[in-house]
């Protein structure tokens, strides 16, 4: 076991890299545990991102995270590309464990995201970012004049397929069955408005395209026929899900798994131990507001160490 840390971060997305720059410049010698498989966070799997300030030609995803990374690193923040599998997070001394190693840290910032659910087609993950996508704010506008599907029949799905008639020339709302579970505010809104078009009793079956989205197979639940719809963007707003499983009887969780912090500080229930970006927010979910409580969680942390030195 090395010597105990200043603060170790968990997560290497906008929020743990942001952290990191602000624990470094800080001179807390930060260390931030990647994860093995997608260092960098969810940007990694997008290409253009166009809302993120400082970037007025739009930056893409993985090469703002590079930036973002080495950014930490020049002022010091040190990586490790591991998985972090277990924590202890109760005592003064809090102890964060990979496969092969144990750290120990005054100060714990949880940064591990959230997962957007997928339909688990095979063509899915070659086709997102290009037709396919999972945040109507993020790419709606690449979709200006084009036909929009939207899967889901919860609040999410008809606040997305809403919003997205603002750009698209029209919009498809596929939902599993006759009903949508969307309250009736959003409802009423979705059924007054001329762009948008629900397809009920329909599940998307194939995601077509060899570079981009060019059609969406559509099964009938109720007949079973398939058919095709001519949408060159797909939203599948059909939920997210925190990566807080590691957490589980550690930090407090609201009943889907977020970490509840003291808003608007990143304090969880435990001294010393922080929580930023969208592993918190189930509301924002961008890659700005993930960076803004990143460095909020740094500068809770520098408080509180600096409160016991
Ligand atoms: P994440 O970016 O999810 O990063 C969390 C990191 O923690 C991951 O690298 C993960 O591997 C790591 N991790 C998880 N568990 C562990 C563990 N046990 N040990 C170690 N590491 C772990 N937002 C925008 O503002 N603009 C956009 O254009 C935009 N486009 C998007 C496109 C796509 C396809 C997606 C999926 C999202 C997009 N978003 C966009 C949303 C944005 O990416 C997220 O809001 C943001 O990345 C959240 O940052 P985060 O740091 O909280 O978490």
């Amino acid at each position: 076991m090395s010597e105990t840390r200043n603060v170790i971060i968990i997560g290497s997305g906008p929020a743990g890299y942001t952290a990191a720059v602000y624990a470094a410049r800080a001179s807390l010698n930060p260390l931030l545990l990647e994860g093995s498989v997608t260092a960098g966070g969810a940007l990694m799997n997008t290409t253009e991102v166009e809302n993120f300030p400082g970037f007025r030609d739009g930056i893409m995803g993985p090469a703002l995270m590079d930036e973002m990374r080495a950014q930490a690193e020049r002022f010091g923040a040190e990586m490790i590309p591991d998985d972090v599998v277990e924590v202890d997070l109760a005592g003064d001394v809090k102890v964060v464990k990979t496969a092969e190693d144990t750290y120990t840290a005054r100060a714990v910032i949880l940064a591990t995201g959230s997962g957007y659910r997928k339909l688990d087609l095979p063509n899915e993950e070659k086709l997102s970012g290009r037709g396919v996508s999972y945040c109507a704010t993020c790419d709606g506008f690449f979709f200006r004049e084009q036909h929009i599907a939207v899967v889901g029949g919860g609040d999410s799905a008809v606040e997305e397929a809403t919003f997205l008639t603002r750009f698209g020339s029209k919009v498809s709302l596929i939902v599993r069955r006759d009903e949508l579970r969307a309250s009736k505010i959003m409802q009423e809104r979705a059924f007054a408005d001329p762009k948008l078009d629900i397809v009920w009793n329909s599940v998307v079956e194939s995601v077509n395209g060899a570079d981009k989205l060019e059609s969406v197979t559509l099964k009938d639940t109720v007949t079973g026929e398939t058919r095709d719809l001519d949408s060159t963007g797909l939203f599948i707003a059909i939920g997210h899900d925190p990566r807080s499983e590691l957490l589980q009887g550690q930090v407090d969780l609201d009943e889907n798994g977020y970490v509840l912090v003291q808003q608007p500080s990143t304090v969880t229930n435990l001294p010393g131990v922080f929580a930023a970006g969208d592993l918190v927010d189930h509301h924002y979910r961008q890659a700005i507001t993930a960076a803004g409580t990143g460095c909020a969680a740094a500068l809770d942390a520098e408080r509180y160490l600096g409160e016991r030195d």
